[in-house]
C-alpha cells in the first residue's frame, strides 16, 4: 500500500476519494473509467450493503431525487432505476402522481412529461456503494479517517494521509488524484491554509430549517392516488412543510420540515398535530394510519453553505473537491444528490478529454473546480434567492425580483397546466430556468401580477 504511485503527469496510476457518502461513490464510480485504482476513504465502518451510516445522519430523512439527477445516474448504472423499482420504489410522472401544494392551492393534477422515482437514501446509497465496489478498479478502506494530505512540494497534492480504527499508527497513500467528497464538514479549508494556500471565507445563507422524519408501512389496499405528497415552504407566509414519498419494501417516508421557531415534534402526538396543520390533507392522512413506526429522527444544520474554491488562484494541483464538500444547498429544493451527481459527470468529461488530448492531469484541477461552480450556480441562486426572502428587508434585487416572479408563476401554475409542466421542468433540471421567461409565460404571470393589484393583493 505505501508504495509510490506513478509520479508522471501522464500517468492515471491511483486516485483516492477522502468520503464514501454518496458523492464520493458516484465520484468512484466516475474514476474508475479512468483510473487503474480507486481508493475510498470512508470513516465509518461500512460495507457493500451499508446503507445509512452515522456519519451521514441525513440519511434517514427523506431525499428526492430530481429527474436529472435520475438520468445522469442511470447513465453511470444503467439498470439501477430498475432494481429500485424491483425493490418496490415506484416511478411515476411528476404531474399525475404527485400532490404538491404550492402557496396557494394543488398543482394540476396532469401528465407534466417528466418521469421520477422515489425511494429512500438508505436505498439509493446501499445499490451505489454494492455497484460501486463491484468494479475490480475500487477498493473501499472502511472505518479509515483522513487525517490529511501529502504535499512533499508546494502546490501538488500526492496522496493522503489515514488512520484505520484502532491502529496504532497514521500510514500514507499516493495518489495522483486525490477527490474530497467528504461532506459538509470536510476539513479541506484547513489543510488548504496549512499548505499556505489563500482560501476565501465560505458564504453561508442561514436557511434555519427542522427536519423530523419517520418511516412506516404503506398498506397495499392504501392506494391513495399519489406516489408523493409535498407542501412547500414559501417565505413569508408558509413556513411549515412536508413531504409523504412512497419508498421500497411498502414504506411511506415521512419529513415535516419548519422555518426558524416552527420545529416538527419528535413526538408521536405533536407529529401528528404538525402534519395536521399542513394544507396538504395528504401527510397527516397516512401518519394516522399507521400502525407501527421506526424511530424518529431530527436533523436542524441546515444552512445552504459554499467553499468557493473556483477562486482559489493557487489551487493545488491533483486535488478536487465535490459534493457538499463544496456546496450544500437547503434540502427543502432537493438539489443536493442531483448537483453531485451532475458533478461526477462533468469529472468523467474533465478527465476524459484530458486524456483525449493527452494532456495528463496538469491543470486539472483548477478546471474542473472552476466548472463544478458554473454547476453549482443556478441551483444556489434558487435555494438562496427563496431562503433570503424570510427576512426581505435590505436583501439584493435579484433576490426580491425573483420571489416576486415566484410568487406569481405559482399562482399562474394553480390553473394552467402547461406552465406548471414548464415549472416542473425546471425544477427537475431538465429544461433551463430560461423557459420560464419565455414571452408566452411572462405574459401570463405579469396578467396575474395587474389582476393581483386590482384586486388590492400585493404579495
Ligand atoms: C435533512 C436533509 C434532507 C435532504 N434531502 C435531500 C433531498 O431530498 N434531495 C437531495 O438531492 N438532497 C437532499 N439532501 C442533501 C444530500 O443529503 C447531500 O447533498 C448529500 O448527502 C451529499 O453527499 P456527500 O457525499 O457530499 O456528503 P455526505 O453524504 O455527508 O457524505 C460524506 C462522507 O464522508 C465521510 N467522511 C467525512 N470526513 C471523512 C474523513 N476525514 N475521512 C474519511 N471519510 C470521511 C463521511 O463519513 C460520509 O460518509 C438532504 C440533506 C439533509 C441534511
Amino acid at each position: 500500500m505505501g508504495k509510490k504511485a506513478h509520479q508522471s503527469d501522464y500517468s492515471w496510476g491511483r486516485a483516492v476519494v477522502i468520503g464514501g457518502g454518496y458523492a464520493g461513490l458516484v465520484a468512484a464510480r466516475a474514476l474508475a473509467d479512468h483510473f487503474e485504482e480507486v481508493v475510498v476513504l470512508e470513516r465509518d465502518p461500512v460495507d457493500r450493503d451499508t446503507g445509512v451510516h452515522p456519519s451521514a445522519p441525513q440519511g434517514y430523512h427523506a431525499h428526492a431525487m430530481l429527474a436529472k439527477g435520475a438520468e445522469v445516474l442511470e447513465g453511470f448504472f444503467p439498470g439501477l432505476r430498475a432494481e429500485l423499482r424491483d425493490q418496490g420504489a415506484p416511478v411515476f410522472d411528476y404531474g399525475e402522481r404527485m400532490s404538491f401544494r404550492l402557496p396557494d392551492g394543488f398543482a394540476p393534477r396532469d401528465r407534466t412529461g417528466v418521469e421520477i422515482q422515489s425511494f429512500t437514501r438508505d436505498g439509493i446509497e446501499r445499490s451505489l456503494r454494492r455497484r460501486v465496489l463491484a468494479r475490480p478498479e475500487v477498493r473501499l478502506l472502511s472505518a479509515t479517517k483522513c487525517e490529511g494530505l501529502l504535499v512533499p512540494k508546494p502546490g501538488t497534492v500526492e496522496g493522503v494521509v489515514y488512520r484505520t480504527d484502532g491502529a496504532a499508527d497514521s500510514e500514507e497513500l499516493t495518489a495522483d488524484l486525490v477527490v474530497d467528497a467528504s461532506g459538509r464538514s470536510s476539513p479541506l479549508d484547513a489543510w488548504l491554509e496549512g499548505m499556505g494556500v489563500d482560501v476565501p471565507e465560505k458564504v453561508v445563507v442561514k436557511a434555519k430549517i427542522t427536519y423530523t422524519s419517520m418511516n412506516f408501512h404503506r398498506p397495499p389496499d392504501g392506494a391513495p392516488g399519489f406516489d408523493i405528497a409535498y407542501q412547500m415552504t414559501f417565505a413569508p407566509h408558509v413556513p411549515r412543510g412536508g413531504v409523504l414519498l412512497a419508498v421500497e419494501n411498502d414504506r411511506w417516508t415521512c419529513s415535516l420540515f419548519g422555518f426558524d421557531d416552527q420545529l416538527p415534534p419528535t413526538d408521536d402526538e405533536g407529529y401528528l398535530d404538525f402534519a395536521k396543520g399542513l394544507t396538504n390533507p395528504h401527510l397527516a392522512e397516512q401518519v394516522e394510519r399507521r400502525t407501527e413506526q421506526e424511530q424518529v429522527h431530527r436533523y436542524t444544520n441546515v444552512n445552504n453553505q459554499w467553499r468557493r474554491y473556483h477562486r482559489v488562484k493557487d489551487w493545488p494541483e491533483r486535488l478536487i473537491a465535490i459534493g457538499d464538500a463544496v456546496c450544500v444547498f437547503n434540502p427543502v429544493y432537493g438539489q443536493g444528490l442531483t448537483v453531485a451527481a451532475l458533478e461526477a459527470q462533468f469529472l468523467h468529461r474533465t478527465l476524459a478529454r484530458h486524456k483525449g488530448r493527452g494532456a495528463g492531469l496538469a491543470g486539472l484541477s483548477r478546471t474542473y473546480q472552476r466548472g463544478l461552480a458554473r454547476i453549482v450556480l443556478a441551483p444556489w441562486t434558487l435555494s438562496v434567492n427563496s431562503d433570503l426572502m424570510w427576512n426581505p428587508a435590505g436583501q439584493p434585487f435579484a433576490a426580491r425580483a425573483a420571489h416576486w416572479y415566484n410568487t406569481r408563476l405559482f399562482a399562474v401554475c394553480l390553473r394552467d397546466p402547461a406552465v406548471w409542466a414548464r415549472f416542473v421542468r425546471v425544477a427537475n433540471m431538465v429544461a433551463p430556468p430560461t423557459v420560464l421567461f419565455h414571452p408566452t409565460v411572462v405574459a401570463k404571470v405579469l396578467g396575474e401580477a395587474l389582476s393581483r393589484r386590482r384586486g388590492g393583493r400585493r404579495t
